[in-house]
């Protein structure tokens, strides 16, 4: 167990708030940030011996590699702003390579430009990633009628409906899949490509809500980098957040699962496999599955909200190469992805040492990339050993680029139940649960199973919660008490 040491604090002084943060994922480290910067005193509790979560700085043959997350949005402000508050600004980088390919119909193609999760403004942009025929039916879709949208509809769904369903099959849903390891034809179109989701309802035509959404874009910040990663790994974030919250005086406590929360006259206790904690709020930055059945007493509506919210599982296979023997077969671009219905084991691979210079320049001698496997129904492919996802990654990577060569190092990561899935009616279940949650004084809810999967979204709900807290909390208690009275 590591812990870090209490702040100092003068006891006559009347005793801050008493924050306790479950999950040291990037979402419970950002709440905690957060509050610790409004002044309120802050413990965090880890189920597992490290922090992080998602987000996981490794190594492999000596190099260092992200083993979950690897870059996040820089569209959106609030990841890049925290990376920069806890002192990684001069240490993010975009990607060196910004073009990818779809291995699909045979051969690697490449990634169309301009297009809106997979669907273009000009259907000219998808000419050799579809057939002939699939070309045709996209140029029909300015003729069609209306479609009925409704208050949501599945991505998959409405796009085929517009645009025929080799788009969402060769396309779309390999992108979508990338984020969420999901099926296109489940997946909220409103929760997950909000901006198509508004722009198909106020055009007939999803054509021209692409362009219309496109001609709409500031050109200034079209041209700057779309993500970010950090020198070292994006998984740095998570341990610099964590190195800034102790330095604020949080305390973190690791291998210490929450296993029940009661509020009682005197505030939120709080039962762990250690010490007991009394605290005036709890913020819960737990997946969904763990909320649930620590809300199960306090607010049965909430955890049976969180109880339906499912996840999708995945492994990604980190491999080594000697750089001589993969530089020169492996295409230019940042990797690969693969739709589904080309029926190969392998969802994508990122060619780290192309994407990321940091990871170019650490490992001079080595190739690094990375393969994922396993979506929202295909779980089947994650009972094989370590050994036999090397193996069939390698099929799939000899397949589609020419590579014989063997690793020199391959690392196997499993994110069991790792992504939240968000399909039509997300962003209503998500209102029934906050609902239901803000009826219990002093507790919020944040993390990547509310308003989106990425670090950004799950920084902003993060501190989204962190502020509700900070502007609701129950006030101060008289005297200083320490963590586990
Ligand atoms: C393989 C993979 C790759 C990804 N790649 C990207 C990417 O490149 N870019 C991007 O933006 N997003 C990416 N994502 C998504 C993103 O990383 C996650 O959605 C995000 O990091 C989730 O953060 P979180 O804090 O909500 O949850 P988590 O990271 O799941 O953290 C929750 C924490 O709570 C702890 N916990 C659980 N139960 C308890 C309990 N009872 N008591 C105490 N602690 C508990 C867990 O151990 C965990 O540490 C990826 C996700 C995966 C799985």
């Amino acid at each position: 167990m590591e812990s870090s040491r209490a702040p100092h604090r003068d006891p006559a002084a009347p005793a801050a708030r008493h924050v306790v943060v479950i999950g040291g994922g990037i979402a419970g480290l950002a709440a905690a940030h957060r509050l610790l910067g409004a002044g309120v005193r802050v413990t965090l509790l880890e189920a597992t011996a490290r922090l992080g979560g998602k987000l996981w700085a490794g190594e492999i043959e000596g190099a260092p590699v992200d083993l979950g997350a690897e870059s996040m949005l820089a569209r959106r402000p609030e990841g890049v702003a925290l990376a920069e508050a806890v002192g990684l600004g001069p240490r993010l980088q975009p990607p060196t390579a910004t073009t990818a390919s779809v291995w699909t119909r045979g051969r690697l193609r490449p990634m169309p430009r301009g297009h809106v999760m997979g669907v273009p403004g000009d259907p000219a942009a998808l000419a050799g990633l579809l057939s002939e025929e699939g070309l045709a039916r996209l140029a029909e879709e300015p003729g069609l009628p209306p479609t009925e949208i409704g208050d949501d509809i599945a991505v998959g769904a409405y796009v085929a409906e517009r645009l025929g369903r080799e788009v969402v099959d060769r396309l779309v849903e390999p992108l979508l899949g990338g984020v969420y390891a999901g099926d296109a034809y489940r997946i909220s179109m409103k929760a997950a490509v909000p901006q198509l989701f508004g722009a198909a309802r106020t055009h007939g035509s999803l054509l021209a809500a692409v362009r219309g959404l496109q001609s709409g874009q500031d050109p200034l910040a079209a041209a700057r980098p779309v993500f970010a990663g950090v020198e070292g790994g994006v998984g740095r974030l998570a341990d610099a957040v964590a190195d800034a919250v102790r330095a604020a005086g949080g305390e973190i406590v690791l291998e210490t699962p929450v296993l029940g929360l009661a509020r009682r006259a005197d505030g939120w206790h709080i039962r762990t496999t250690g010490r007991p904690l009394t605290a005036d709020g709890v913020i819960m930055a737990a997946p969904a599955w763990a909320a649930s059945v620590l809300l199960a007493d306090e607010s049965p509506a909430a955890a049976a909200g969180l109880a339906t919210v499912e996840y999708a599982s995945m492994a990604l296979v980190t491999m080594a190469f000697r750089r001589a023997d993969a530089d020169p077969v492996l295409p230019d671009g940042s990797g690969f992805l693969v739709p589904p219905v080309d029926g190969r084991t392998i969802k994508a691979s990122t060619f780290s040492t192309r994407k990321w210079g940091w990871t170019a320049d650490a490992a001079p001698g080595l190739f690094l990339l990375r393969t994922s496997i396993g979506r929202y129904g295909e779980e089947e492919q994650l009972q094989r050993e370590d050994a036999e996802l090397v193996d069939v990654s390698l099929r799939d990577l000899g397949a589609a680029t020419g590579l014989t060569a063997r690793p020199v190092a391959t690392e196997v990561t499993r994110w069991t139940d790792g992504l939240p899935q968000y399909p039509v009616g997300h962003l209503d279940r998500v209102a029934r649960i906050r609902e239901a949650v803000a009826k219990l004084p002093g507790l919020r809810v944040c993390g990547a199973a509310y308003d989106g999967v990425g670090i950004p979204a799950c920084v902003a709900s993060a501190q989204r919660a962190a502020d509700e807290i900070i502007a609701t909390s129950t006030p101060a208690r008289g005297t200083a008490r320490g963590a586990g009275e």
